[in-house]
């Protein structure tokens, strides 16, 4: 469970981009819908500890994120939206780096957990390949599986499904509908779609404020 609470930002050209931004966001996946510029990535970067808010507090688990961020980010998987891959390097390198970053340092534990996590994702027959050869949407499903290193409790995932085709969309959006069975998954988007398909709770966010929250279909209704 995640509570936010009254968020605010102001960038240093004056552009107020969050404006007291409250909101409860449980397990599950949560699509946060806005137009271009209506303040998504900069509430997820916030909420990801990568940027600072002028005032206001996020909760996660009863962790006061703002304040201790080194144990946030243990806690947390961001995929950014525009998420660069390191070409030259096998997917299974890859992952099996970024989980010495995140302290799993025992081999055997450490090859369990890269193979579990490209069967997840459904790259275990790329696992050899190198990264620069992905599709978008095997890219997209590489950065899950990162984001999922160290077991957190907290996926935020900022504009996933720009440059997707349908099927690579599909097959993304449902694997973080299973995702979001054991955690807080926030989709952020400017795609109805990708909110109204599979999210149970949603909020829109324009202009730096929280407009509506609620299921989709009333949310999307009371436009
Ligand atoms: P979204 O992700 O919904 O497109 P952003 O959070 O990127 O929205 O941007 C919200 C507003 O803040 C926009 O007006 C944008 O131009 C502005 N903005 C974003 N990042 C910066 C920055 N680093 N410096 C100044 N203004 C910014
Ligand atoms: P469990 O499902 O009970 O967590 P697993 O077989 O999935 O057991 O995991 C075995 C070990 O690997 C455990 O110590 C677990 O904490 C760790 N582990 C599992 N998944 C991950 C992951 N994504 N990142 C880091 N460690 C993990």
């Amino acid at each position: 469970m995640l509570a936010i609470r009254d968020l605010s930002k102001t960038y240093a050209n004056g552009v107020q981009a969050l404006k007291n931004v409250s909101l409860d966001i449980p397990n599950g996946m949560f699509g946060l819908l806005g137009p271009n510029g209506a303040g998504k990535s900069t509430l997820m970067r916030t909420i990801a500890t990568l940027q600072d808010a002028d005032s206001g507090s996020v909760t996660l688990d009863e962790l006061d994120v703002l304040a201790n961020k080194d144990e946030a980010r243990r806690r947390l998987g961001y995929l950014p939206q525009e998420f660069g891959v390191y070409p030259k390097v096998r997917a299974e390198d890859m992952l099996d780096h970024f989980a010495i970053l995140k302290g799993v340092v025992d081999r055997k534990q450490r090859k369990e957990v890269v193979q579990g996590l490209l069967k997840q994702v459904n790259l275990w027959d790329a696992r050899a390949r190198k990264l620069g050869g992905f599709s978008g949407g095997m890219r997209q499903r590489f950065g899950i599986a990162q984001a999922l290193i160290g077991q957190p409790s907290l996926i935020i995932v900022d504009e996933p499904t720009a440059g997707l085709d349908p099927e690579e969309r599909n097959r993304f959006l449902n694997l973080l509908a299973e995702i979001g069975e054991k955690v807080v998954v926030i989709l952020s988007t400017h795609i109805v779609e990708d909110v109204t398909d599979l999210c149970p709770r949603m909020a829109i966010i324009a202009s730096g404020q929280v407009r509506l929250a609620g299921q989709p279909h009333e949310t999307i209704r009371s436009l």
